[in-house]
This record gives C-alpha cells, structure tokens and sequence, in this order.
C-alpha cells in the first residue's frame, strides 16, 4: 500500500509535532480530495479555514500561475505592481483604513502585538517597555514562543520556555474580568471572537461589545483575531459582526489566500498603523507580488461566489440537523455558519478516525470536540452527504 510507505517515510525522517489521520492525500478540488490509494473523501475541515474557497479553485489557480509567470518575489526593497491593489481591496472590504501584509497568522499576530505596544508607547504614553496585553484563557494565536508563552495550554509551552513578559490572562468571555485586568500600562485586548481551536468557542452575548465599550473607555486597542472565524466561515465577514460591535484592529490569514499560499495581514486605523516607521518591521516574503495577486482573487471568489451567504444559510441547517440526533454522547452543539463544534462526552478522536471510514475528513480539537468545517463552496445535497455519514458512524460507535 503507497499510504503505509509514505507515512513510514515520513515518520523516518519528518519531525514528529504534528498527529495527523492515517490519509495520505495527493489531489483535491472543492470538497473533495483523493488519497493516494485513489480513495475520495469529503473535507470537513478545510485545512482549518485556510480553504474556504474550496480545493484548487479554478480562479485562484489562474491567478497564481498568472503572476508566477511575471514576478514572484521583489522583497519589500523594491514596490511592486500587485501590493498597492491589494492593500487597497482589503481596506475596502474589510473597512479597515490601513494593512500590513505578513504571511502567517502567527506572522500577523507578532505584528499586532508589535503594534499594540509601539502604539501604547507612543500615542497612549505608557512608560517603556511596561506595555501589557490582556489575552483570555484556551486561547490559540500561533506558535511563535512570544505567542505559545501566553497561551493557557501546557502541551503548547512545555520545555519552550522562558517566555515574553506583557501579558495577562483573563477567562474567556468575562467582562468583570477585563475591567480588572485593564490598568494605565494596558496597550491592548487580545481576543478571538469564536475560539476555534479551543472547540469552537463561542463568548456570552454582549461580552464583546462590553469589551468594546470598556477599551474605548479605558483607552486600549481591542484586537480581533479572525484568522480562522474570519473571511465567511461564521456566515458573516468577520465573527465579530454577529456581536455588533467593531474591534479598534482585526488579523486575518488562512483563507486570505484560499490555501493557495501563506497570506495574512494586520488591519487597523490609521493611528495604530502609522507607528510602523521604515525599519521597524518587515518581511522577505511579505506583500510579495505572488502573495497580493492570490489574496485579491480569493477575497473576490469570497464575495462573488456568494460564499459567506452559503456559510449562513446552511451553517444553521445543518447544526439542526445534528442537533436533532439522538445519541448519549453528545454534549452540547455550537456553531455559527459552518463553524461547528460537536462537543462528546468521550474523546473525538475514535470518532473522526471512523468518520475517515466512510468518507468524511474531520479533525477532533481539544479531546471531545469534533469540529464541522468545511470548505465553504459546499452544497445542501453534499452536506447531506456527510450528515448521513455522520448518524451512521454515531449509531455504529454507540450501538
Ligand atoms: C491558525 C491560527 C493562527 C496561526 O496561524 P498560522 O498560519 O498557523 O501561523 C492564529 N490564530 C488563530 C485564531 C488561528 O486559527
């Protein structure tokens, strides 16, 4: 079998910090991949929000080997022609005033963080280097060793450490919290709208506005991290419209680029974004010319493909759906859009494994929760599909 000596390859000589499902995918389009056995299976994760567009998607594909074919990479020494359209349709979509172009998330979430305290420095006047970000418990923002440091998951920081002081922790979605975790030094809050790795998170209501009202209060950036439940995956634009309030910055990746190539970018006013002077911050590969042309076209299928309508549309229909099963296991349901979290009484992971079986890709996060998320250019008929797959694996693992 080509799977077993792939995996035995790569165990061999590949580092092991990942724990994947035993598929070896070579192709894909849309919702559907192909292993290397030549077996199809549907895609409920979406490489995590990075292929919200779908696999391969025709447009994206035509950009990519357009702009290959010109300039790929001119670094941020010379401008190029594809940056300035970019920077100008992300604004305009996204309504923010200013970006600045990186490729990670992880990338990204430095460059908020970087921000935040130039900005306390020197618009705010905290004193130097005592600039404090207030992040929330079972948060996940990347893997850089500033970020892992103020995580709450040990798995994250054990043996990485000594880590980046500044920041403090509060639980998610505790308003009282943050009120008392604010002090004159705190340049920034620090937060995902809907928690994705931590199982699909969603605040109390009014938390987030509440967090708004009291950072415009206390005079600290409210900084949204929308990487993954940004871009349409909750059924709007940004996870954080469903709250009805708007953060001072937001920070996007993943499906930025469709999964075509890392994207991400750090959005804000102005006034936060004009800290950034020559020298102060950078990337080789960041706004490159490949990167931007990418970015544009995928932003566009997004819209044009009516994408963030069908994540509204189905999201709830499905949660129904599963929500009507009758099976002891489950938990709890929650979702917005196709951004949904089945939460099991049980570890997931026996679960996603049969749910491979029959065809349907998923990933556990955090133990018992199974993530629904898949690439949001799917139907009612496929999502069928995999519903039926996922009553049957249930009815199987529980009798
Ligand atoms: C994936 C993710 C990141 C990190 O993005 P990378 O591209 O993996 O560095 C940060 N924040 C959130 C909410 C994410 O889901």
């Amino acid at each position: 079998m080509k799977t077993d000596k792939l995996i035995a390859i790569e165990d061999q000589f590949g580092a092991h910090n990942y724990h994947p499902l035993d598929i070896v995918i070579k192709k894909a389009e849309g919702v559907w991949v192909e292993d290397v056995d030549g077996r199809r299976f549907m895609d409920f994760l979406a490489a995590y929000s990075a292929v919200n567009q779908g696999h391969c998607h025709p447009r994206l594909l035509k950009a990519l080997r357009r702009q290959a074919a010109k300039v790929t990479l001119t670094s941020r020494a010379f401008r190029n022609d594809q940056l300035p359209a970019f920077c100008q349709e992300i604004c305009e979509l996204t309504g923010y005033e200013k970006v600045l172009p990186m490729n990670s998330g992880a990338e990204a979430v430095e460059t908020a963080i970087k921000a935040a305290r130039k900005w306390g420095e020197t618009i705010k006047g905290i004193r130097k280097n005592k600039a404090e970000i207030i992040v929330c418990a079972d948060n996940f923002h990347g893997r850089t060793t500033t970020i892992v440091g103020f995580s709450t998951e040990e798995a994250y920081k054990t043996g990485f450490g000594p880590f980046t002081p500044g920041f403090k922790v509060i639980p998610f979605g505790d308003a009282k919290a943050l009120e008392k975790a604010i002090n004159k030094n705190t340049c920034a809050f620090l937060v995902e709208p809907v928690q994705g790795e931590a199982g699909i998170n969603i605040p109390k209501r009014g938390f987030l506005k509440k967090a708004a009202a009291l950072c415009k209060e206390k005079n600290v950036l409210l900084i949204a991290d929308e990487i993954q439940s940004g871009l349409g995956r909750t059924g709007k634009l940004f996870a954080f419209e469903h709250e009805g309030m708007r953060p001072d910055a937001v920070i996007v990746g993943k499906a930025l680029s469709g999964g075509f190539y890392p994207v991400s970018a750090f959005l804000s006013s102005k006034e936060v974004m004009d800290v950034f002077t020559p020298g102060d911050h950078g990337s080789t590969f960041g706004g490159n010319p490949l990167g931007m042309a990418v970015a544009s076209e995928a932003m566009k299928v997004l819209v044009e493909e009516k994408l963030i309508q069908n994540s509204a549309q189905l999201g709830p229909w499905f949660m129904d759906k599963l929500k009507a099963m009758p099976f002891k296991s489950v938990k709890k349901i929650r979702g917005r859009g196709l951004f949904i979290g089945l939460e099991l009484d049980r570890p997931a992971r026996p679960y996603c494994e049969a749910l491979m079986n029959e065809g349907v890709l998923c990933k556990e996060t955090h133990e018992n929760v199974i993530r629904f998320a898949p690439p949001l250019v799917i139907g009612k008929k496929e999502l069928n599909w995999a519903f039926r797959r996922v009553e049957k694996v249930f009815k199987k693992l529980e009798g």
